[in-house]
């Protein structure tokens, strides 16, 4: 059976990776989103196991020291990692698997996936990325705060990955991301 392929989708908070992922996810039921765990509170809406499993610190401490854990960063003060098991059954099973994580995340997977896709989502500015941060309305001021710092470090990693998309027109954006992935 031919292997699968990992896809690491990265870029600041609030750049809409989310949307692509869903956008692509609803046109290719062949792709599998990994779900990851944090130590981050559920936001209003947000379900165990579906969006996240959303974990206590200790056991999140646990995950790492089981090696259970693919990758893992911490992220604005919480903690987010990729769970192992499932991605590596579905790579070995030949599923293009997802994973939408943050830029420490993606350079961690690099060392472990050297053969991964990696791609970058880019905002049209920083001045829209906070708009869409503050329109989305899921944070604090102190959080928004937060990300918006983060995105500043995060963007200049660009060079590191090998494709980067705009994400200015949520279709135009849609298409190049589908194209880079049913490419390979
Ligand atoms: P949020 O709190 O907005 O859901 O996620 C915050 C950041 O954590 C986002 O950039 C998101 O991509 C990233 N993230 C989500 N899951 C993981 C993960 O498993 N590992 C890493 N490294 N980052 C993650």
């Amino acid at each position: 059976m031919s292997s699968g392929q990992l896809i690491v989708l990265t870029g600041p908070s609030g750049v809409g990776k989310g949307t692509l992922v869903r956008s692509l996810l609803a046109r290719h039921n062949e792709l599998y989103l990994s779900i990851s765990a944090t130590t981050r509170p559920p936001r209003r809406g947000e379900v165990d196991g579906k969006d996240y499993y959303f974990v206590t610190r200790s056991k999140f401490e646990e995950m790492i020291y089981q090696g259970e854990l693919l990758e893992w960063a911490e992220y604005a003060n919480n903690c987010y990692g990729t769970p192992r098991f499932d991605v590596e059954e579905k790579i070995n099973s030949g599923t293009k698997v997802l994973l939408e994580i943050d830029v420490v995340g993606a350079r961690n997977i690099k060392q472990t996936f050297p053969d991964a896709l990696r791609i970058f989502v880019l905002p049209p500015s920083l001045e829209e990325l906070e708009r869409r941060l503050r329109r989305r309305g899921k944070d604090s001021q102190e959080a928004i705060a937060c990300r918006l710092e983060r995105a500043k470090e995060e963007l200049t990693a660009i060079e590191e990955f090998n494709h980067t998309i705009i994400n200015k027109d949520l279709n135009q954006a849609l298409q190049k991301f589908e194209s880079l992935i049913f490419a390979v």
